[in-house]
């Protein structure tokens, strides 16, 4: 018999950026906290109204779209766990926010500056934020949920997978963007590592799986293959334009429903189209 578990999806605004919500009738494990202080806070007041304790809050990878509302939950749920399938996730993290803190990009988010000698209210990523044991989320009841992180540098250095049995569900994370212009500013060999990811989830997971992506809808198996033709379409644009106007038409024309043109798909084609 399946154990007890509940997932409720949170669909963020900024970025369409996804945070995954776990119970049983005793407990709540969060999956990612979005991309804003502001946004975390409606989902902070969301896992309040479940009236339970919020036991884990588990960062995927080191994107700030994924951890930016940390503080948020810290402090509307002090007892919370912050944590994250391995010690590369946890530098990724650190990496990010003190880059971030370097170029001004949290000027916005001061409480997510990190905490230094010259800067001693700073959040404390040391402190706060442990590696998971043994590769599982647990929720009370005892329904588990797996976490994977084996994977090459892709979208991100290390992204994160989950799976739960009980709902027949596998997280893909960042590997999938459905309906959403993906974060393509990356290395080539990272975007072969990641098409070569695609087709062995298409091939090795099984077929009744529901997949639930970092950005965008819910969506069934076909959806690697949707990344994968998407990945290749933007390739062929990429080599084939003559500036980054036409790249980015080209790519609208063909993925007119997809959201985030203006701020994902502009950094992947400047990545890639000279001025
Ligand atoms: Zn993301």
């Amino acid at each position: 018999m399946a154990n007890n578990i509940n997932l409720q999806v949170y669909h963020g605004v900024e970025a369409t950026v996804n945070a995954y919500i776990f119970s049983d009738d005793q407990s709540i494990i969060l999956v990612d906290c979005l991309r804003n202080s502001n946004e975390a806070s409606k989902l902070a007041a969301q896992i309040k109204e479940m009236g339970k304790p919020l036991t884990h809050l588990f960062i995927t990878h080191g994107h700030p779209d994924h951890y930016t509302g940390m503080n948020v939950i810290k402090n509307e749920f002090p007892d919370v766990r912050i944590v994250v399938n391995a010690p590369e996730i946890k530098a990724d993290i650190i990496n990010f926010s003190t880059w971030m803190e370097s170029v001004g990009w949290l000027e916005g988010e001061p409480a997510l500056k990190p905490k230094t000698d010259a800067n001693p209210d700073g959040f404390d990523y040391e402190g706060n934020i442990s590696i998971l044991k043994r590769g599982k989320l647990i929720l009370a009841e005892g329904a588990e949920i797996e976490a994977f992180s084996n994977y090459e540098p892709t979208e991100c250095e290390h992204l994160t997978t989950l799976y739960s049995a009980d709902l027949k569900a596998f997280f893909s994370n960042d590997f999938v963007y459905n309906g959403v212009h993906p974060w393509l500013a990356i290395d080539k060999q990272n975007i072969e590592n990641w098409k070569n990811q695609l087709l062995e989830f298409a091939n090795v997971l099984e077929k009744d799986l529901t997949i639930y992506p970092g950005h965008g809808k819910p969506a069934d198996i076909t959806v690697f293959e949707k990344q994968l033709k998407y990945i290749n379409d933007f390739e062929a644009t990429v080599a084939a334009a003559k500036s980054r106007e036409e790249a980015m038409q080209k790519m609208q024309e063909l993925y007119p429903d997809y959201t985030q043109a203006d701020f994902l798909l502009v950094y992947s084609v400047n990545a890639f189209v000279a001025e």
